[in-house]
């Protein structure tokens, strides 16, 4: 039997599976800029649910360690979100871990992992986490599932923040799809945690997170007016922080599927392939 068709066979198969895993991660592409801030974000550090619809949300304690434990050793320095609006004051290689919601992982799983890496986080709170606010709406909180995940409660919160590596941002009250509401009801919302959290927490929301990402130029408006000096998309990639729009800045969502090569590709580049 002759070999040669086998191994151009072969060859021909590991040169698709080049193609298309260059394709697919856009390995050998430039990095964009480092001193350009990589903003992630997370919800939950938790194991994989079997089954579970929103296990994208829930990245495993140990992903999320081998996360932090590489951006500590290649040279990122994090900051918090609060630090992001003066950018020219800005260390080189910036990184910012977001958490949206409050749920109760990020005290008992992501805090023990930043402490071991000298990182630290932002937590976008949503004021009331007891009620069902979460299966309320469209997206990624659409039903019991998340609704039912354990939340922070207020005395967690302070405990996260006398840590000295959390710092509190807003995410309205009852994590609202904002362009639904009226004029009022919606700037009550962005302004939520301004006004609140001072007197609940003892420390400002420098800044706010749109819940489901979903915003227009009334929301921006809102949160300008409420005192935000940064209000975050929910994804986006990167931006050049001299010229972005702050009240409409990137971040880079990191997937609890996303194994260390598909981080690095989104660190990169901002996304995972092209
Ligand atoms: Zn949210």
């Amino acid at each position: 039997m002759n070999p040669a068709p086998l191994v151009a066979g072969a060859t021909l198969a590991g040169l698709g599976l080049a193609v298309y895993q260059s394709t697919r991660y856009a390995w050998w592409t430039q990095p964009q800029a480092w001193h350009w801030p990589r903003v992630l974000m997370y919800h939950m550090v938790s194991p994989h649910r079997p089954g579970a619809r929103f296990n994208k949300l829930r990245v495993p304690p140990a992903r999320f360690e081998q996360q932090v434990r590489w951006l500590a050793e290649n040279g990122f320095s994090f900051v918090h979100a609060s630090a992001l609006a003066q950018p020219h004051t800005l260390p080189p290689k910036p990184v910012c871990l977001t958490f949206d919601d409050g749920y109760h992982d990020n005290l008992a799983h992501a805090d023990p992992v930043l402490a071991r890496h000298g990182a630290c986080a932002t937590l976008y709170l949503v004021g009331d986490r007891t009620g069902g606010w979460s299966s309320k709406k469209k997206a990624h909180h659409a039903d019991d599932e998340l609704a039912n995940e354990p939340k922070l409660s207020d005395d967690q919160v302070r405990e996260l923040i006398a840590t000295g590596r959390w710092e509190l941002g807003g995410h309205t009250a009852t994590h609202e799809n904002l362009p639904q509401l009226d004029d009022h009801a919606a700037a009550e919302q962005v302004a939520y945690s301004r006004q609140q959290f001072p007197a609940v927490f003892d420390t400002p929301s420098p800044s706010f997170a749109y819940p489901f990402g979903i915003f227009g130029p009334r929301e921006a408006a809102f949160a300008r007016d409420a005192g935000y000096t940064l209000a975050l998309r929910a994804d986006g990639g990167l931006s050049d922080p001299s010229t972005w729009d702050a009240m409409a800045v990137p971040r880079i969502k990191v997937s609890g599927k996303d194994r260390l090569f598909s981080f690095k590709i989104r660190m990169k580049r901002g996304r995972r392939g092209w």
